[in-house]
């Protein structure tokens, strides 16, 4: 076979920051990554999957003199941590670029030079509010705080004015171009919600970018101006070329890109749905075809990060459970676009019901009833029957429907699909009582037949759950007496007929054990999430309800608050003082719905900050189906009268 006949797929993770330790944000995409990556190997692709990580910026700087470290001796730290986490969970990645190799270093300098020999690089001054903590000018929009000051929208920090000669990227004169290749290209962002988000913030106007940084010295110096560093992204974003081989290796850089699919977490959307095209329009680069913005893993309904203190350790995971459990679940719970919620006991309980229960009963049934009832080998068995057939015909009619769902990244309805057939074998078995059978001696071929259609299922079953839990599909795959590795069966050969019969089964350990939720917060000594507010009724007293400060209050200002679908910043009147308030309610009511609306507010809530805001006080509202229902009272109840 001639291997430039092969179809070809490039996957990529972002590259992670190394001032970051790596949790479980990291963890997911590079799930995702591997998941699909697996997949298309299987699928008969040429696959190159790169991950790695960003190693510039002023960050890395700060955090490794923090620490006493040169920054290259930070980044080298910190890579290792990602590379052995990456070990533990079976990633199987082509290439880890790291951007301070000095292939990549040169090959950015040589894009940026060709941008300004063009002009769409050009130098200017530039001034503007700037967060340290991301190292990215606020955009203009972000509101002057009382104080005379800008929050950053991201990270919540104070941001400072900072002026300085730079480096601009024209971006203002690919705003045209990119609407129509948007317009040419509709999936080019996914899901469709967070291509609506890009296309109505680049419709808004673009204005050009500082590429360059003269207050960071930790970077890629601009070639002829070594006092200007270029900018981290600018840096970061060319790593989906260099990682496989721009300027070094022409021929899989040829071979592979553009890029099937960038995966990324929403929050880094418009630097990869408008910078990155951008540049590469400048440049003359093929665009890739896919930005896959997955949703955020949210611990007790708010974001993990590094500043809120309350990410989740994946080490403290793979330690009581292993690798594929995690990746089961992270995978299993939502489909890709949308945030998830985790809970230690949405955990567990996913773990043993589907795993434990299910698949691994299954497994053991069928692997313990060949080895007692023919030491191994099934060596006679009767044609198929109706039911067997059935079988085998749904079998075939599922890996058609999964190999579809995989192709296009729906792996948590993949996932569903199997555990239907999961629970048909199930069924099947149950119907057809090869126990009973077993007893009987005239029913040795039909016994024969029931165990060699209940293995041929589960060897399928194994191949298809291969992309999401590798190790534990291999292992299954292994027991049941296959000799070649499962990833070198072809897709058009999994077929019930394809499984030998007597083939000597293996004796098989559990592969999923299960794990009890107090083992589990025992050993890693973690509080239980509290109870769901809806799920049991605690009795107050009256002194404790005197306590509440509950008025009527009046919505001076509605705004949304940038970036978020559902967040309303409400500036409400009451009676005493004007307040600032952050209130999830914006799927339903618009700002200008709630200007000049009265409403209960609770006034003597302790402050939370929410993106960046701080919320003094909250407003009451009913929930329908997850959805918020403010009750109104009329307008002529005073301001600020009390409620009881
Ligand atoms: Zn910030």
């Amino acid at each position: 076979m001639e291997k430039s006949s092969k179809k070809r797929f490039y996957v990529t993770t972002p590259i992670y920051y190394v001032n970051d330790i790596p949790h479980i944000g990291h963890t997911y995409t590079t799930i995702i990554s591997d998941t699909i990556s697996r997949y298309k190997k299987l699928a008969g692709y040429d696959v190159f999957f790169l991950t790695g990580t960003d190693e510039h910026g002023q960050k890395v700087e700060k955090a490794a003199s923090e620490k006493k470290l040169k920054p290259q001796q930070l980044a080298d730290q910190v890579v290792g941590r990602f590379k052995n986490l990456w070990k533990t969970l079976n990633i199987s990645y082509d290439f880890f670029i790291r951007t301070t190799q000095p292939f990549h270093e040169k090959a950015v300098q040589k894009i940026f030079q060709k941008l300004k020999n063009k002009g769409d690089i050009y130098k200017g001054v530039y001034e503007g509010w700037y967060c340290v903590s991301d190292e990215n000018f606020l955009s203009e929009d972000v509101p002057l705080e009382k104080g005379g000051y800008k929050i950053c929208p991201d990270c919540g920090k104070r941001a400072g004015i900072v002026s300085e000669d730079c480096y601009f990227f024209n971006l203002s004169a690919y705003q045209k171009p990119l609407l129509d290749f948007y317009k040419k290209n509709p999936s080019f962002v996914r899901p469709p919600s967070r291509m609506n988000e890009v296309v109505s913030f680049v419709k808004q106007g673009l204005k050009d970018l500082s590429v360059t940084r003269t207050s960071v010295r930790w970077g890629i110096p601009v070639p002829d101006d070594p006092g200007h560093t270029i900018y981290v992204w600018f840096d970061a974003l060319h790593n989906y070329l260099t990682g496989i081989g721009y300027d070094r290796n022409i021929d899989r850089f040829h071979k592979f890109w553009p890029a099937d699919v960038h995966f990324i977490g929403k929050d880094i959307l418009r630097f990869h749905a408008i910078f990155w095209p951008a540049f590469l329009m400048a440049s003359e680069f093929p665009l890739p075809r896919t930005i896959y913005g997955h949703g955020w893993w949210l611990k007790d309904e708010t974001k993990m990060s590094k500043s809120k203190g309350n990410v989740l350790d994946p080490h403290d995971i793979l330690e009581t459970f292993g690798s594929d459990p995690l990746r089961y679940f992270l995978l299993r719970e939502i489909p890709i676009g949308l945030d998830g919620n985790f809970s230690h006991e949405g955990f567990v309980h996913r773990v043993n019901s589907d795993l434990a229960n299910d698949l691994g009963n299954l497994i053991q049934r069928i692997l313990t009833m060949i080895l007692n009832f023919f030491k191994g080998k099934i060596e006679e068995s009767e044609k198929e029957k109706e039911d067997d057939k059935k079988l085998r015909l749904e079998f075939a009619a599922l890996k058609e429907k999964v190999f579809k769902l995989y192709e296009d990244y729906a792996i948590n309805r993949a996932l569903e699909e199997i555990w239907v057939y999961i629970n048909s074998v199930n069924k099947y078995l149950a119907r057809n009582e090869p126990w009973k059978l077993a007893k009987m001696k005239n029913k040795r071929k039909r016994l024969g037949r029931i165990l060699y259609q209940a293995a041929a299922a589960l060897r399928g079953i194994s191949y298809l759950l291969y992309p999401v839990i590798p190790g534990s599909s291999e292992q299954i795959w292994k027991y049941l007496g296959e000799e070649k590795p499962l990833e070198e069966e072809s897709f058009s050969k999994l077929k019930f007929e394809n499984y030998k019969p007597a083939q000597k089964i293996k004796s098989p350990k559990p592969l999923f054990p299960r794990v009890s939720l107090k083992d589990f917060l025992k050993e890693e000594e973690i509080q239980p999430a509290p109870a769901r507010k809806e799920e049991k009724m605690e009795i107050i007293s009256f002194d404790e309800f005197k306590k509440m400060d509950l008025r009527v209050g009046e919505i001076v200002k509605a705004e949304r608050v940038e970036g978020t679908e559902k967040l309303i910043k409400l500036d409400v009147d009451i009676g005493t003082e004007k307040r600032t308030m952050v209130a999830g309610i914006g799927d339903v009511y618009s700002p200008e719905d709630l200007e000049g609306q009265k409403l209960t507010v609770i006034a003597n809530l302790k402050p939370a900050v929410i993106r960046g805001i701080e919320s003094q006080g909250m407003i009451l509202a009913a929930e329908v189906e997850g959805r918020a229902t403010v009750s109104f009272f009329d307008k002529d109840v005073p301001t600020g009268a009390k409620v009881r």
